[in-house]
Parts: structure tokens; sequence; C-alpha cells
């Protein structure tokens, strides 16, 4: 149980430190990214309207654009970060210092087909021949002689390896995030580990007070119970029908808390891990017979059928008495909550995949659990309608006692049920 806390708490741990370290690497690098463009955008305007004002006054003085002299262009063999295209009114390329020779084509096909307004600027990405990815920032401004347009100049920046650069940075945050993830999850198990020390030690205080309480609360009860059933038998003294009655009930309710006691010490045994399971081998059917002809004037009272079918015999390696305790347990239940009439089957087979076990089904015709108290049934003092529960002598530990022995024996517990119509209680348990 603790083990299952601990694992939950650490799962809770990391999955928040991911949720901040999620938080923290979008913010920042969303932010940082954010600043950037900015910053680039403005870069790039700026940069445009002034190349746009240089090609004006170059036109007006030459009557034609600037263009780099043929030297110059072959010193650019790798081009140039910051390019630019100048198109005349009639599209046509007039002058250009043209960015590195592999993305060239790229850039120009995105001149083409961009229907660009006036200063706007656009962060574009393409594949190259080679399958790397670019990424160019471009931007569009219209040349002006007063109001008269001369023509359109294009100015880009290859920024790819930015691009590339903080594509690593991501890379390099994720993997580290990772890495500090697995840190903190390993950290989180440590200290929800120390977290639980204190709380284990008041639970096994617990745990040992109700062992302690019920283990002394035998003797008085069995002494109580002794002389209850010494008075009723003595047949020298006359007892009022009032008196007889009251040692009627006395002696009932004193059986009830011997079995509510007994429960109770079962089950501070088992969560002390003091199971005391003694495994021998034993044939089930053979067990089973005696035990449902014992039950059997309990069904007679409530005018059930109870019947036992299955395999001749079902040898099985588990602790004799548990078993006969969780078959009782879940026999007498089927017997309590259901009404006259009614019937109980118990059902002994065998099941050889997918490997060798036993199943052991108690089905009854009684009122039924609903799919949501299916769930809750084997927790301890559970009772759907406890009044009902405690006219029929039960405690609320009943199933919580047959599931653990279920667990011990590395079995299987399960409950179908359609209400109104009857359960059925499935135990499939190793060979
Ligand atoms: P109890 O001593 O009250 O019977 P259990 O732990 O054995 O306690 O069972 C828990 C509750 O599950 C019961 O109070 C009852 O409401 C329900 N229950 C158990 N077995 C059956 C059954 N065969 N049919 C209907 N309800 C059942």
């Amino acid at each position: 149980m603790f083990a299952k806390i601990r694992n939950r708490l650490t799962l809770r741990y990391a999955m928040v430190m991911m949720l901040l370290m999620m938080a923290v690497i979008i913010t920042s690098s969303g932010g940082l990214l954010w600043i950037l463009y900015q910053e680039e955008r403005q870069d790039l305007r700026s940069f445009t309207e002034e190349e746009a004002r240089e090609q004006a006054g170059m036109y007006k003085e030459k009557t034609g654009f600037f263009q780099l002299s043929p030297k110059e262009t072959e010193d650019l063999d790798h081009g140039a970060k910051i390019f630019y295209y100048v198109f005349d009114t009639d599209s046509q390329l007039a002058a250009s210092e043209e960015p590195s020779y592999v993305i060239r084509d790229g850039v120009l096909r995105l001149i083409h087909n961009w229907d660009a307004a006036d200063g706007e600027v656009k962060l574009k990405k393409f594949r190259l021949p080679n399958g790397d990815r670019a990424v160019v920032m471009l931007c569009s401004m219209k040349i002006y002689n007063g109001s008269q347009v001369l023509g359109t100049v294009f100015v880009g920046e290859d920024i790819s390896s930015y691009y590339q650069m903080l594509k690593m940075l991501l890379i390099m945050m994720v993997i580290l995030s990772l890495v500090f993830l697995i840190i903190a999850a390993f950290a989180g198990h440590l200290l929800a580990g120390t977290a639980m020390i204190p709380i284990k030690q008041a639970f096994s205080r617990q745990r040992e007070f109700v062992a302690d309480a019920s283990h002394e609360l035998r003797t008085p009860l069995s002494v109580l119970q002794l002389s209850a059933e010494a008075v009723q038998n003595d047949n020298d003294q006359k007892l009022s029908p009032f008196s007889t009655q009251v040692l009627d009930d006395m002696n009932s309710e004193i059986r009830r808390m011997t079995r509510l006691i007994n429960d109770l010490l079962t089950l501070a045994r088992a969560d002390a891990g003091a199971t005391n399971i003694i495994k021998e081998k034993f044939d089930l059917v053979a067990m089973a017979k005696p035990l449902v002809r014992s039950i059997q004037p309990l069904a007679v009272v409530k005018r059930l059928k109870l019947a036992m079918s299955g395999d001749e015999t079902l040898p099985i390696t588990a602790d004799r008495e548990r078993i006969s305790q969780l078959l009782l347990i879940l026999i007498d239940n089927a017997i309590k909550y259901t009404p006259a009439g009614g019937k109980v089957d118990v059902l002994l087979t065998r099941t050889a995949t997918p490997k060798p076990s036993v199943t052991i089904a108690v089905s009854d015709t009684g009122e039924g659990i609903s799919e949501k108290e299916r769930k809750l049934i084997f927790e301890r003092f559970y009772r759907i309608d406890k009044a009902r529960s405690r006219e029929e002598g039960g405690t609320g530990l009943g199933l919580s006692i047959a599931k653990w022995i279920v667990d011990v024996h590395g079995g299987k517990i399960k409950v179908e049920s359609t209400p109104g119509k009857g359960s059925s209680f499935i135990v499939i348990l190793p060979q």
C-alpha cells in the first residue's frame, strides 16, 4: 500500500515538474524567438527603406538603378547575407546583390510568387535541392520618385544559420529538461519515501493497537459467552420470560462481537504481514462438500436451495483453513442477501489456460449489486445497506477478508451482478 502511495506521489511530482519545465521552455524559447523576430523584422524594414531611398536617388542621377559591377558580383561568389533584388515597373530585374548561389533560385521563386504589399515583411522557409531547409526573411518596398513608382525592391536576409542554431538550442533544452526530469523523479521518489516514514510508523502503531485490542478482547468475550450460556442452561434457576429474552439477545450480541473481533484480528495480522499462510496440497471438492453440507441448515431456514456442482476432484496447493473461510464468507453472503425461494449455486471447476487454475463461483438469485457498489464492497466496513447487514449478523469485513485470502494466494476475485436478479462471486486461484 505504501509503495503504491509512494509511486503515485512520485508520478504526480514528476508530472508537475514536467508541466513547469514545459511552461518554462515554451515561454522562454517562445519569448526569445518573438523578440529576435521583431528585432530582425525592424532591422530589415529600415534596411529596405534605406535601399529604396538609395535606389531612387541613384535612378534620378543616372536614370538607372544601382547595380554592382561584374567584378564586385564575382567577389561575392558566396553571396551576401543581406541581399536585394530591384524590379522595374515591367517586373524586369533591374539590379541585384544576390544571396548565396545555393538559395538564389529558391529566393527568386519566392519573390515571383509573392504578391507583396508595400513594406510587408515575411519569413519564408523552403527546401533546398540537397534536402536542407533554408530560412529567409524578405521585405518588399516600392521605389518612388515623388509620387511616381519606379520599381520595387526586395531586401532579404538569409537566417538559415540562426534558424539551425535556435533549433539546436531547443533540442538541447528538451534533452536537458528530460535529464532534469529523470533526476527530479528520482529525488521525488526519495523525498516521498522520507515523508512516508512517520506515516508508516503511525499506521503501524494503529495496526498494533487494533491487533492487541482485538486479541485482549477475545478472552473476556469468551468468558461472557460461557457465563451467559451457563445461566441459560441452569435448570435449577427459574428465569422469567423477560430474563430469558435478555439472555438470548445478550448471547447473540456476544456472538456477533466475537465474530467482529476475530475478523478485525485477521485483518490487523494481515496488515502486519503476519499472514500465517500454511500451504498444503488437498482436494478442494472433498473439502467443500462437508462445508456446504454444514451450511445447508442455514439455507433451509431461509427456504433457499443450496447446491454444489463442478469437477469431481480438484487438487490444489493452498491454505486449507483460509480457503474454507473464503468459501464460507461467499456462501454465507449469498444466503444472507438472497430472499426466500431463491437459489445459491457453488461451482468448482478447473481451467487450463492461461495457466492451470481453479475457479470457485458462488452465484445467487438475490438482490444483486449495482455497478458503482461492486467496486466498493471489498472495502472494510462497506455495506450497501447497513441495517440489513446488521440484521443478518454481518460485520462488513467478510469480503475484505475474502479479498485478502485470494490476494495472498496470488489469485483474483471479481463480482458479476445484475441488480434485482442476482450476483456471482468468481474466484480464480492458481492450482
Ligand atoms: P457483511 O458482513 O455486511 O456481509 P461483507 O464484506 O461480506 O460484509 O459484504 C459487504 C457488503 O456487500 C454487504 O453488506 C452487502 O451489502 C454486499 N454483498 C455481499 N455479498 C452479496 C451478495 N451475494 N449479494 C448482494 N450483496 C452482497
